[in-house]
């Protein structure tokens, strides 16, 4: 017998192979993975992923969880030789506590059905980004996604009180705290939030939730200078409690994007453009509050310009220059960078990472935006010859930049396997020594996402 063959008798027709197998399994949105595995296993319990762990770990046989598949560093593609575990039928909210402020949900619902249903319940699940129909709460989870509400609200690890995870033996490890404060010894959920699936499959969460905001304010300002950009940043800080977003387009970026939108909001393209959002709180005069703090930046010269939404598809429209999808369809072989500095340093980064790319590719396109209020910088690179090889040349000369500049090669996308090779530029060697240990103590036969992350 095969453990393929163990797995279908103890698991039933849950598990796929052959044509069963949906060509959605062989890649993330990195589109890098090549391999379709040997069997898809569709659980719908934890006690099924228990079954399935405990006979791959005693046969040796190598697991990779699927969530969203929306993720953008290799981590869920699965070799030929791989069983994948998928979460796609493992959904479901469980429970909303609105005393505790909290929501129970199984780890394979995809992140904007978990939104709607905290908002059904008059609560904010402030978890988000641009993937949220398709990406899922687990995979949020093993990522420690970011996003464009960390300013107000944190990353995912900051939104997520308990969780639910199965080890590579089968054990189960439930700690579905709903407390903010607990201190009972060593904090469990955070070995498996960001591990992308490295060591222990998330199967249940706890998350936090808060009020919903009574609406949204959103400008869209034009601004010189990074320097300018920073001291705004600084003032929205100070002066805008409900600061929830704060996201900035170089001018390459917003020009490329808005000309793709068919969308013109200033009589010339700026430097810099900021989208700048204030969650209302409740009161009336908080409109008439954004507006004379706008004045006021324009009067002292900190922007150039700015337009206030006035519909929620204005602000959409302001959106979709930042989400920037039209890149996708648009740009040859794009590759998406996403690093982190210090707030200060990011604008001399962009300029030199920007000259350092375009000496070595001079006819590629190279633009920055990015959560900067959260030192969250995002590179599009598209070259029009690009090779199997241009990636990683792409890779190494930024990479060798942010390592000058002490940042992190991921500030939110994780290291899954495209980043893999490039991890000590952003950890020491005994910190790296550490997260070996820590998986061996949980996965002493090397079955879970082998090859991800370290
Ligand atoms: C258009 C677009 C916009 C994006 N914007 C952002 C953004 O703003 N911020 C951001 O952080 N990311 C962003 N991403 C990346 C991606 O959406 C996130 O990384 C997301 O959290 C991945 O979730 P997923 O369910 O798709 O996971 P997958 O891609 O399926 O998996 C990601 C990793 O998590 C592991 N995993 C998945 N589910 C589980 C589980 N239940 N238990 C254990 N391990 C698991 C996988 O093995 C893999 O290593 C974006 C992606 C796209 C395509």
């Amino acid at each position: 017998m095969t453990i393929v063959d163990d797995l279908k008798q103890a698991l039933g027709d849950i598990v796929l192979t052959g044509t069963q197998i949906g060509e959605r399994h062989r890649s993330d949105a990195s589109l890098t993975g090549r391999e379709l595995p040997k069997a898809v296993i569709r659980p719908t319990s934890s006690g099924e992923i228990a079954t399935a762990l405990r006979l791959c770990n005693e046969n040796g046989q190598t697991v990779v969880v699927q969530g969203g598949l929306t993720g953008l560093a290799g981590g869920a593609n699965a070799g030929k030789d791989a069983v994948v575990i998928s979460l796609e039928r493992y959904t479901g909210i469980e429970e909303i506590d609105p005393q505790a402020g909290t929501m129970t949900v199984r780890a394979g619902t995809p992140l904007e059905v978990a939104q709607r249903a905290a908002e059904d319940a008059g609560f904010l699940l402030p978890i988000d980004l641009g993937a949220r129909g398709s990406c899922q709460i687990g995979g949020n989870l093993a990522t420690n996604a970011g996003g464009i509400r960390v300013l107000r609200y944190g990353v995912t690890r900051d939104n997520v009180l308990g969780l639910e995870a199965v080890l590579a033996d089968g054990t189960i490890i439930s700690s579905l705290n709903k407390m903010i404060k607990n201190n009972t010894g060593y904090d469990l959920r955070q070995f498996f939030i960001g591990s992308e699936g490295t060591l222990g499959v998330i199967t249940r969460a706890v998350l936090r939730l808060r009020p919903l905001p009574a609406g949204r304010l959103t400008a869209l300002c034009a601004l010189e200078s990074y320097d300018d950009l920073v001291a705004f940043l600084t003032r929205c800080q100070r002066r805008l409690p409900g600061l929830s977003a704060f996201e900035a387009m170089w001018e390459n970026y917003f020009r490329f994007n808005a000309e793709a939108e068919k969308l013109k909001f200033f009589d010339e393209i700026p430097p810099f453009a900021v989208i700048v959002e204030q969650d209302l709180l409740g009161d009336a005069s908080e409109r008439d509050g954004f507006e004379a703090f706008l004045g006021e930046a324009l009067e002292d010269g900190i922007i150039a310009d700015a337009l206030i939404a006035q519909s929620e598809k204005e602000s959409r429209s302001f959106w979709s220059v930042r989400e920037g999808h039209a890149m996708d369809s648009q740009l040859p072989a794009l590759v998406n960078l996403d690093v982190s500095l210090p707030i200060g340093d990011i604008g001399r980064f962009a300029a030199e990472c920007g000259a350092a790319l375009s000496q070595r590719f001079p006819a590629a396109h190279v633009s920055f935006f990015g959560h900067v209020a959260d030192s969250n910088l995002h590179i599009a690179f598209s070259e029009p010859d690009s090779d199997a090889d241009t990636p990683h040349i792409v890779d190494g000369i930024v990479y060798e930049i942010v390592r000058r500049y002490k940042g992190s090669i991921s500030a939110e996308h994780g290291i899954g396997t495209l980043k893999r090779d490039f991890l000590d530029h952003s950890r020491s060697p005994a910190e790296l020594e550490l997260m070996h240990r820590i998986k061996r103590a949980l996965d002493p036969n090397g079955i879970l996402n082998p090859g991800k992350v370290i």
